[in-house]
């Protein structure tokens, strides 16, 4: 069996992650990740740290984006003997086998409206990067395993690198 493809050539990590041209009223994309789409490093411009009571004694720190609703949980990272708030730095294998991180997640979502359960993003929509890259109009996709699924069958993604 051969490799080779006529109808779609599988695109490149570079492709799969990066950024649209910062335009355009056509951008299903929320502000807040826009902006994370152009500071991919710069966390704190597109999201801000919210403390939410867990119970009566403990509170659990989140990741929210400063344009909606959609949020994601933080972690505490002691690496080179410094104290960091960080997002979710997990690689989470979607089922049709795309890994990806939060943060490709946070660079994806459409304004989020509703409060969810905390750090579930099951009721966050997403927009496609690869297309908006390639100047094509992205279709909302109505969740993480049905953004992937487009990944997969529109962009020939197959999980050969981490999305993030
Ligand atoms: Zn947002
Ligand atoms: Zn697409």
């Amino acid at each position: 069996m051969s490799q080779e493809t006529t109808t779609t050539s599988p695109i490149t990590r570079e492709q799969a992650i990066l950024p649209p041209p910062p335009t355009s009223k056509t951008s299903s994309f929320c502000k807040g990740a826009i902006s994370l789409q152009q500071n991919p490093r710069s966390l704190k411009h597109a999201l801000r740290l919210q403390t939410r009571p867990d119970g009566l004694y403990n509170h659990t720190r989140l990741f929210q984006c400063r344009h909606c609703h959609f949020s994601g949980p933080s972690y505490t990272s002691s690496s080179s003997g410094k104290k960091e708030i960080i997002s979710d730095p997990t690689i989470h294998i979607s089922s049709t086998g795309i890994p990806y991180r939060w943060t490709y997640l946070a660079k994806s979502h459409v304004k989020t409206k509703m409060v969810g359960e905390m750090g579930v993003t099951g009721m966050t929509s997403f927009a496609c990067l690869v297309c908006m890259g390639v100047g094509r109009m992205s279709g909302v996709y109505g969740g993480v395993e049905t953004l992937m699924e487009h990944l997969r069958d529109e962009h020939g993604v197959d999980g050969g690198f981490v999305l993030d």
